[in-house]
């Protein structure tokens, strides 16, 4: 037997399961294939997080700084999972480096992946005119505090986030809604908006889908302290049209096509299932749901327990999820995992 928690994704859920494991009393060895922790929010340089405009990569090396302080939690960066044997309590975990490791509980946090915009249509021309951006390229250029329109270095006079690009879309078999994109495009309208004040700025939404709070943090701020313009349509092309994109679609509100003329344009792409969760549902022998995220055995009552004993998922492995969720499932997975442990081993005491 053995009272070690593996953590598979070291981003917000996977540090925070492995600290608090380790604030529980045992050992958490946490592995990420990536050179350094903090997760999606790092290597896709989120700027500041919804909804208090934190610095994204000062919360991340707090959260790190406080793993680092916990005497309990290893890291082993540059490292995944490659085979698992044995049983809950009793595991043998193959890692990359050819080590193998003992542990009692297994708990997945291996993320989720951009959508990509030219994946499956072409209609908004991501990859063939320079201004047509995803929400991650915004963020870049928001962490480096400016915004310029690519082809010209010029602040933009008009800029708009077109919502849903790769949610709610039956055509390209991603049905659900990412929960995040409406804040997260708020958010970035309110930060554009303070850093050009001349810059128009509009969201084109199916219907706006603000969460809990959100409403007040960044929903209404943006309409009435930062007058963003939300357009409840559906757009279904861009253009070029000289030195200036033309966002074609259909105003829902008024029930006539529209065609507006813009200088940047943002795609408000949704979360997918990361390639490491696909890679570490199979190595780890546990389901997915016919979405691609891991399957939970018993929601919404249990929401991190997989269908294999022992194993745990937590944050956006799990299906769409801001760092609120992220933080309150990785608790919960961490609660679970020490007690399976605890209950095995005193099972065989
Ligand atoms: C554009 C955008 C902006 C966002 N901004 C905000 C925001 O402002 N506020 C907010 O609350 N939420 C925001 N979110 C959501 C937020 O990014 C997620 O809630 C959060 O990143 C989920 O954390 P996670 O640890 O579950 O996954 P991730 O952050 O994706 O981390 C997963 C980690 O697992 C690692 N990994 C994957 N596979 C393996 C493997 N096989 N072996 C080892 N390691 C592996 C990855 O390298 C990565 O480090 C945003 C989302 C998007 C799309
Ligand atoms: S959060 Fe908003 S933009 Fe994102 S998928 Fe849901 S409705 Fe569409």
């Amino acid at each position: 037997m053995s009272d070690r928690v593996v953590v598979i994704g070291g981003g917000p859920g996977g540090i925070e399961a492995a600290r608090q494991v380790a604030d529980l009393g045992l050992p958490a060895v946490l592995v990420e294939q990536r050179e350094r922790l903090g997760g999606t929010p790092i290597f896709a340089n989120y700027a500041a997080l919804t909804p208090y405009f934190a610095n994204a990569e000062e919360a991340m090396d707090a959260m790190i700084a406080e793993l680092a302080q916990r005497g309990r939690a290893e890291v082993r960066t540059s490292t995944t999972v490659t085979g698992l044997s044995g049983e809950a309590g009793a595991f043998t975990v193959e890692l990359s480096t050819g080590e193998r490791l003992d542990a009692g509980a297994v708990i997945v946090a291996t993320g989720f992946d951009h959508f990509d915009p030219g994946r499956e249509r072409q209609i908004y021309n991501y990859y063939q005119y320079p201004d047509v951006l995803a929400l991650q390229d915004l963020e870049a250029q928001l962490k480096e505090h400016k915004v310029v329109v690519p082809s010209t270095g010029r602040p933009p006079a008009s800029i708009c986030w077109v919502q849903c690009v790769g949610s709610r879309d039956r055509n390209i078999g991603n049905e659900w809604c990412s929960k995040v994109c409406c804040g997260i495009a708020s958010k970035q309208a309110i930060e554009v908006r303070k850093l050009s004040p001349e810059t128009r700025a509009y969201i084109f939404y199916i219907d706006m889908r603000m969460y809990g709070y959100w409403e007040t943090q960044l929903y209404w701020p943006a309409q009435e302290q930062y007058h963003v313009q939300y357009i409840k349509g559906i757009i279904t092309e861009v253009l070029e049209r000289g030195d200036r994109l033309i966002v074609r679609g259909e105003d829902t509100t008024m029930g006539r096509p529209m065609e507006v003329p813009m200088d940047m344009v943002i795609l408000s792409v949704g979360m997918e299932p990361s390639a490491g969760t696909k890679a570490m549902s199979d190595v780890l022998g546990i389901e997915r749901n016919r979405h691609g995220f891991i399957e939970v055995i018993n929601p919404p009552l249990d929401t991190v327990t997989t269908s294999r004993r022992g194993i745990f998922a937590c944050g956006a492995a799990l299906g769409p999820a801001d760092l609120e969720d992220t933080i309150s499932s990785a608790g919960a997975a961490a609660g679970k995992a020490v007690a399976l442990v605890r209950r095995d081993n005193l099972a065989v005491a």
